[in-house]
């Protein structure tokens, strides 16, 4: 089924997990603003260099630096019958830029999911988050895969810490999140586009709060 997704949320509202699941479900491919910066600074590209100063500050990277990678990525042959945004837009300029690129196609997006969780718990659960530095699967301190032996239960790799999941970082990023992001909830409110999940309980039983509201919009 052709759908044009956006998954907003605070970093650590399990975005990622739950976006991986809507992509299996609808058959479409996950676009994720973040992975693509972070490949780009694992491969040392002129992208990634310049997209690490901000990254490691819990800043966002610049507008048309991200806007320019999502039209790219849009154009791909497998976009064609939708696709699911992960950590984009993050800003008013981005939404606009996005709205401007789908129009140009003739299309729009059917919905944009906000999974919503309070700052207090975001804190805690990404500060207790360990990236695999082989293929950047994510573990867990307290749930999940354990990370026990600090090595990826997928591909063995390193397990550690990402500079923007320490503490001091997640805090600037949720402050990041409150005054340049959170202002699109209003945006795609108004133009009746947003559903609001509570991203908050065990996984299983988010997915099917979030399934159930993407596919109520799927088929109205
Ligand atoms: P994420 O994994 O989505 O939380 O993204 C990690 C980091 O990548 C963010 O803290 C930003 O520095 C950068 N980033 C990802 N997506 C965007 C975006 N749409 N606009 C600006 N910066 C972004």
């Amino acid at each position: 089924m052709a759908i044009r997704l956006v998954v907003m949320g605070a970093p650590g509202a399990g975005k990622g997990t739950q976006c991986e699941r809507l992509c299996r479900r609808f058959g479409v491919p996950q676009i994720s603003t973040g992975d693509i910066l972070r490949e780009a600074k694992r491969n040392k590209t002129t992208l990634g260099v310049k997209a690490e100063e901000f990254m490691s500050k819990g800043l966002l990277v610049p507008d048309d630096v991200v806007i320019g990678i999502v039209e790219e990525r849009l154009l791909s042959r497998d976009c064609a019958n939708g696709f699911l945004l992960d950590g984009f837009p993050r800003t008013l300029d981005q939404a606009e830029a996005l709205d401007r690129m789908l129009k140009q196609h003739s299309t729009r997006l059917d919905l944009v999911v906000s999974l919503d969780v309070a700052e207090d718990e975001v804190v805690k659960r990404i500060s207790g988050r360990r990236t695999c530095s082989g293929c950047g699967e994510i573990h867990h301190v307290s749930f999940g895969p354990a990370v026990g032996t600090g090595r990826c239960d997928k591909c063995g790799g390193a397990l550690v810490l990402r500079d923007d999941d320490r503490e001091a970082t997640v805090r600037e990023r949720l402050r990041v999140y409150r005054d340049k992001t959170a202002p699109l909830l209003a945006f795609y409110e108004a133009k009746g586009q947003l559903v609001r999940v509570d991203g908050v309980g065990p996984v299983d039983e988010v997915s099917t709060r979030v399934l159930a509201a993407v596919e109520r919009a799927a088929r109205s």
